[in-house]
């Protein structure tokens, strides 16, 4: 039986579109269980009512045409309930209505099981059967293991068939509205630019072909390209193959004949396709017909098939290296953002960023937010190879992106980036004003960096510090391990820019989400993995080269700080200090004046709050990585959008934990206990924090001037109350709540986000 489940599921996930999805889950389910019926109804929000999509078994004139309120018939209690109900004889029961278009009244066993996907019932799965009799225990579990597994396909190719089927009515559906997380605040309005990841023929986004014979053209050299790769392959494996193992290569470059695929592909573009998405199309699927086969041999041949479509996609992309046009006004729309994109477009056409996973917490996001423009992350139902050229308008503090924007929805979020101008302008009055409260209490701000373009915007905003400089992003923007020299000249650039301000430079912290392109790591649970510290003591060449350079480049300017980050143990902090004591007295013994600059931990697992006050023995600060110890305290992987929900710094278990950690660092003297995690960037955050006994916030630039006006909006004592208010409440969606309503009561409500109608409070 698992093998049908697995076979059904893989099926449905290729069909092109929710109708065909809809009616191979009927016909896949009748035949499995030998049921003479089986149908979906799926619930239509606007009409409010279930309505019989697809069957096999029922009059095929009610598909699309009868339909059910939620509190009628079996299939509405099936919705209500949100549970299976198996009955011997449906006609029988209290709620049964007799729907006559359908023809059901010939049977009697039926079985509704509901198909739910992120506790909305999208819709109802029924099997029915002539006989009376109850559908056994096997048959019920079935459905609702295949049901569980459907819901995600369906929500998908629900979200896919409505933005087609709009496109292709010429009519399109207005302000189709798609469903992710905050990435950055802001509101961007513009035009969709997809960036597709290479070599990926699911990634390929529709386009029509400019010039036919260009694209036939293309299309052709890339096929020649990969017919002369097979053969080179061919001929030199040759004496290490038997001759039917051989054979195979013939197989394969028959089928790119112009008899087969080839001649599929070709035709597809003389209808008016780009090549890349005529490619994408015929490959597809036959990748679909091979995968439906019974006889495994040929079930295998899907693979082939695809890697083939993969290779001539490869030539074709590498024929069009700049075929990304960017709009004035360019929504860059990815299915998973990296660090590395930001940078591909103009930054004065980039309005806005979208990425279909990832959550507001990847590194991508961040380095956003630090850019300050609009994200939204996690938008899982976005068909985003259907969209390029789109007009659409992303909501940054609600992580909401609609496409096909109406005039009403357009105004209205014009006036948000009215108003949001309005707020900056203000904002920019403060730039030269410290961070005092009403009562006099004065709180450093500084800044977190990682972009060339960091240290301008930093310095305009009036950032004291540099609390956390990312250096891992020089080293993701590159091929290659950059040198001792290119470091120590990027370095300098950051602490000449700041002095006599200071510089924290975090030691190189690759692993989890940021990889580097020349350095791959491949694990399992990669934030459980090789990360941070723990890759770069394992590689003492690479730390000392790095350290060595920070040293240099601080000769003569002794405004450095060096941070250690995803330490869990003390013998960690140890062994980085004696490289580091090591890396001093080697450049004093070649001649250079360096000092030893002020060391920080990071504190960002839980194993290192136990042991700040060890730790704060050994070195001069530390600082709070908030958004790694967040996801280690609460088990939620920050980059995962379906459980981006608990994913929340004002969950109580997490305040606590860094109000100790602030405890514990302030019983050693003379050490500093600051914070970079993004919870120092939001007002609510901040105040707490002050309140907490922070000596230091580092926050996005972004985000700098609206944590000095939140700060100058209140007295210490006011920020005191409302975190002891805080500290009583045990539930992470009360405490939202009370401190949305108090930054309310304290006249700081512009500062967060602002409000849309029917809007509750974003905890992130
Ligand atoms: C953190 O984890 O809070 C932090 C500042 O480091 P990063 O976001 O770069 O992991
Ligand atoms: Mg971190």
């Amino acid at each position: 039986m698992l093998d049908v489940l697995r076979k059904i599921v893989q099926e449905v996930s290729t069909a092109p579109d929710l109708q065909a999805v809809l009616d191979l889950i009927v016909r896949r389910i009748q035949r499995a269980m030998r049921t003479q019926v089986c149908s979906v109804y799926l619930f239509d929000a606007s009409q409010q009512r279930y309505v019989l999509m697809a069957s096999k078994g029922l009059n095929k004139e009610a598909i699309g045409n009868v339909s059910l309120s939620p509190s009628e018939g079996i299939v509405g209690l099936v919705g209500e309930r949100a549970e299976p109900i198996n009955l011997e004889d449906a006609s029988t029961h209290p709620s049964f209505i007799y729907l006559k278009a359908t023809g059901e009244e010939r049977f009697h066993a039926f079985l509704g099981v509901p198909i739910i996907h992120h506790r909305d019932v999208l819709g109802v799965l029924v099997v029915q059967q002539k006989e009376v009799r109850r559908f056994d225990e096997s048959e019920e579990a079935f459905l609702v293991t295949l049901s569980a597994q459907l819901a995600g396909v369906i929500a998908h190719a629900e979200a896919t068939g409505s933005v087609i089927r709009g496109a292709q009515a010429g009519s399109e559906e207005r302000d189709r509205r798609f469903i992710g997380v905050s990435g950055a605040p802001g509101v961007a309005i513009g035009r969709v630019v997809v960036v597709a990841p290479a070599a990926d023929l699911n990634a390929v986004p529709d386009r029509d072909a400019q010039d036919i014979d260009e694209e036939l053209d293309k299309f052709h050299q890339a096929l020649s390209a990969v017919q002369r790769d097979i053969k080179v392959v061919g001929r030199s494996l040759s004496k290490h193959l038997r001759s039917e193992e051989q054979a195979l290569f013939d197989v394969y470059l028959r089928m790119l004949d112009d008899n087969a695929l080839a001649g599929e592909i070709s035709s597809r573009i003389r209808q008016g396709v780009w090549a890349q998405a005529a490619l994408r199309d015929v490959i597809l699927d036959h990748v679909r017909q091979f995968s439906a086969m019974e006889d495994p041999y040929l079930r295998e041949r899907a693979s082939d098939i695809r890697d083939l479509g993969r290779r001539i996609l490869a030539y074709l992309q590498e024929a069009s290296p700049t075929s990304l046009q960017f709009h004035e006004n360019t929504i860059l729309v990815a299915d998973e953002l990296s660090p590395a994109m930001l940078g591909e477009v103009p930054t004065d056409k980039l309005m806005g960023l979208v990425s279909v996973h990832g959550s507001g917490n990847s590194h991508a996001a961040i380095l956003a937010r630090s850019m300050g423009i609009p994200t939204v992350m996690g938008v899982v139902d976005l068909p985003y190879t259907k969209i390029d050229g789109c007009q659409a308008i992303l909501d940054g503090y609600a992580g909401r992106f609609y496409l096909n924007p109406s005039e009403e929805l357009g105004d209205a979020y014009q006036e948000i980036l009215r108003g949001e101008q309005e707020v900056a302008a203000e904002l920019a009055t403060l730039k030269d004003l410290p961070a005092t409260t009403t009562d006099g209490y004065r709180m450093p701000l500084w800044v977190n960096t990682g972009l060339v373009a960091d240290v301008v915007r930093s310095l305009e905003r009036g950032a004291e510090g540099i609390g956390l400089y990312r250096t891992e992003i020089p080293f993701m923007i590159r091929d290659f391990f950059p040198s001792e020299q290119e470091q120590m000249q990027t370095y300098r650039r950051q602490l000449e820019a700041f002095h006599p301000r200071p510089v924290t430079m975090r030691t190189l912290d690759i692993g989890g989400d940021k990889a580097l392109p020349y350095f791959p790591i491949e694990e399992e649970n990669p934030f459980l993995g090789w990360r941070g510290i723990r890759i770069t003591l394992d590689h003492p060449e690479i730390f000392l080269v790095q350290v060595r350079a920070m040293l240099r480049a601080a000769e003569g300017l002794n405004n450095l700080r060096i941070m250690l980050p995803m330490v869990t143990s003390v013998r960690e902090v140890e062994e980085a200090l004696h490289q580091i004591d090591r890396a001093v007295v080697e450049l004093r013994d070649e001649g250079h004046v360096v000092d030893r600059p002020p060391v920080g931990v990071m504190v960002e697992v839980p194993a290192a709050v136990y042991q700040v006050r060890r730790f704060a023995r050994r070195v001069d600060f530390i600082s709070v990585g908030s958004n790694d110890l967040t996801q280690y305290l609460l088990a939620v992987d920050r980059n995962n959008p379906r459980v981006a929900d608990l994913y929340v710094p004002y969950h109580p278990a997490v305040l606590r934990a860094l109000d100790y950690i602030a405890r514990e660092a302030r019983k050693e003297k003379n050490v500093q206990v600051s914070i970079c995690g993004e919870l120092a960037a939001e007002p609510a955050g901040a105040l707490l924090l002050m309140a907490m006994g922070y000596d230091v916030l580092s926050m996005n630039a972004t985000n700098l001037p609206r944590i000095k006006s939140a700060i100058r909006g209140v007295s210490l004592k006011q920020a005191q109350a409302l975190y002891d208010r805080v500290k009583q409440m045990d539930d992470a969606d009360k405490i939202c709540q009370l401190l949305q309503d108090e930054l309310k009561r304290l006249g700081l409500a512009q500062l967060s986000r602002p409000q849309m109608p029917g809007e509750t409070f974003n905890r992130h």
